[in-house]
């Protein structure tokens, strides 16, 4: 009899805590991976940067697990099929995994688990990406907080309490015995190879001690970029959360943010394509799609939205300042869907996470959990002046700036603010 690790967003060895488990509690461990299909149908780049990391970071885990006498089986397809061929395959006892918020992934851990259940297979999750998960930090009267302040201090009471412990090295011993298993390749699954660079793993220690000086400044490498490798787990968020609370508080509280939203999603999944506040679905949404293009390509003529999205466009990157600033101008000043923005930065960004995304983007639409009102509309000149006042970041993007190539404004700032102060007046008024 086998058991089998099943690897999703937690795309490490060390400190994962449902390989850890495994190798410890059974013998021949076999891990493995499936490209899901179900996700990767629905994109649509071939050339995805982030399908092209997770598939070498998978190659690099094999060929380190094929080093320790072991190696990792790669499936593509549905993951239910996949788990009933492989229980036909092999003499399955257990299969362990870490868990996943997302309604997606909940769902199809129902449907597997409901499969291996039938087959006499035990299916056994943990907790791994997150510091505490849905359900964790709660109030007095155990629920879920709906604002983030009293959420935050919750959190770090019970940290400080319960120090994440370290798992230490994993039983290697107990992995199945293998051969090197077939690799899987790119072009196989109608996919290719991304010119997108990714950001490498570790933050400096310093760049982390100076988080709260420098990250508002798009122009500076003042965050650290590790988003893509929380998003899969290329690194341990434990280990990120104890520098991080010796380092720096402010950082802390971006990790804590990360929670925050995965926590709402996972209590109020009709988020996903509903204003988390239901009165504000009634806003009458102008969703002009030439706007929108605009928008997209980084040609609205407001220099900082449009450096921003050239910057996501060419790097899969956008700094956290501008990303605040270009969904408030798609949604106050164009008057778009929020939802719209959501799905073309889910498209785009290396770092895509549903929870983070769908909760930021709300947050800038003012329909989201935030107690500030709708009419906070960012200004893209005044925040121009304060976060890039020598025009750094947006000359870098916009080299035609100065030159009559650049295009104008495609809305009068006077009047989109108030068309747009007046529409979620009107229609929050009713
Ligand atoms: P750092 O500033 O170095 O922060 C470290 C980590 O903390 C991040 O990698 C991220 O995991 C987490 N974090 C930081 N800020 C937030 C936040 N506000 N909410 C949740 N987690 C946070 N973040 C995503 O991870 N995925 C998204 O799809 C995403 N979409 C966004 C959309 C909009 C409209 C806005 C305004 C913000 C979005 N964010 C998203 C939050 C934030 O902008 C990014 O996490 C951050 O810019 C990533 O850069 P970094 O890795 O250098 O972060």
């Amino acid at each position: 009899k086998i058991s089998v690790f099943w690897f999703r967003r937690d795309l490490r060895l060390e400190d994962n805590t449902g390989l850890f488990y495994a190798l410890q509690q059974e013998k021949d461990v076999l891990p493995i991976f499936i490209f899901d299909r179900n996700i990767l149908d629905k994109l649509e780049e071939r050339a995805d940067a982030r399908v092209d990391f997770i598939h070498s970071e998978l190659l690099s885990i094999k060929s380190q697990l094929e080093k320790k006498g072991g190696s990792l089986l790669l499936k593509y397809g549905s993951p239910e099929k996949v788990f009933s061929e492989l229980t036909n395959e092999y003499d399955i006892q257990s299969v362990y995994t870490n868990r996943d918020y997302e309604p997606y992934a909940r769902e199809r851990d129902q449907g597997v688990e409901k499969l291996l259940k039938k087959k006499g297979v035990l299916f056994l999750t943990f907790k791994d990406q997150v510091i505490f998960e849905p359900g964790e930090v709660l109030n007095n009267a155990g629920e879920c907080y709906k604002v983030f302040t009293p959420f935050s201090r919750v959190w770090i009471e019970k940290f400080e309490q319960r120090k994440a412990q370290e798992l230490g090295t994993p039983a290697w011993k107990n992995l199945m015995p293998s051969k090197p298993l077939p690799e899987i390749t790119l072009e196989e699954m109608g996919f290719k190879k991304s010119h997108i660079p990714i950001p490498p793993k570790t933050a400096k220690k310093s760049l982390i001690g100076d988080y709260d000086k420098t990250r508002n400044f798009p122009a500076k490498k003042g965050t650290t970029r590790l988003g893509i490798h929380l998003r899969f787990g290329t690194i341990s968020v434990r280990k990120l959360a104890q520098a991080a609370s010796k380092l720096n508080e402010t950082f802390l509280n971006q990790l804590i943010w990360r929670e925050f939203y995965m926590t709402i999603l996972a209590y109020y999944p009709r988020v996903v394509d509903h204003a988390f506040k239901p009165e504000y679905d009634r806003i009458p949404w102008n969703n002009d799609e030439k706007d929108f293009q605009a928008w997209c390509e980084g040609k609205t003529g407001f220099p900082i939205v449009d450096a921003g999205m050239r910057e996501l466009n060419e790097t899969g990157y956008m700094h956290n300042r501008v990303r605040m600033i270009t969904a408030s101008f798609l949604t106050k000043f164009l008057l778009v869907d929020w939802r719209w923005g959501e799905a073309y930065f889910a498209q785009k960004l290396l770092d895509y996470d549903l929870a983070a995304n769908n909760g930021s983007w709300q947050w800038a639409a003012g329909t989201g959990t935030d107690a500030q009102p709708y009419f906070r509309i960012f200004n893209p000149d005044s925040q121009t002046e304060k976060f890039d006042p020598d025009q750094e970041y947006i000359k870098r993007w916009i080299p035609e700036l100065e030159t009559n190539k650049y295009p104008k404004p495609i809305v009068d700032y006077k009047f989109a603010r108030q068309r747009a102060l007046d529409t979620y007046k009107k229609a929050l008024d009713k």
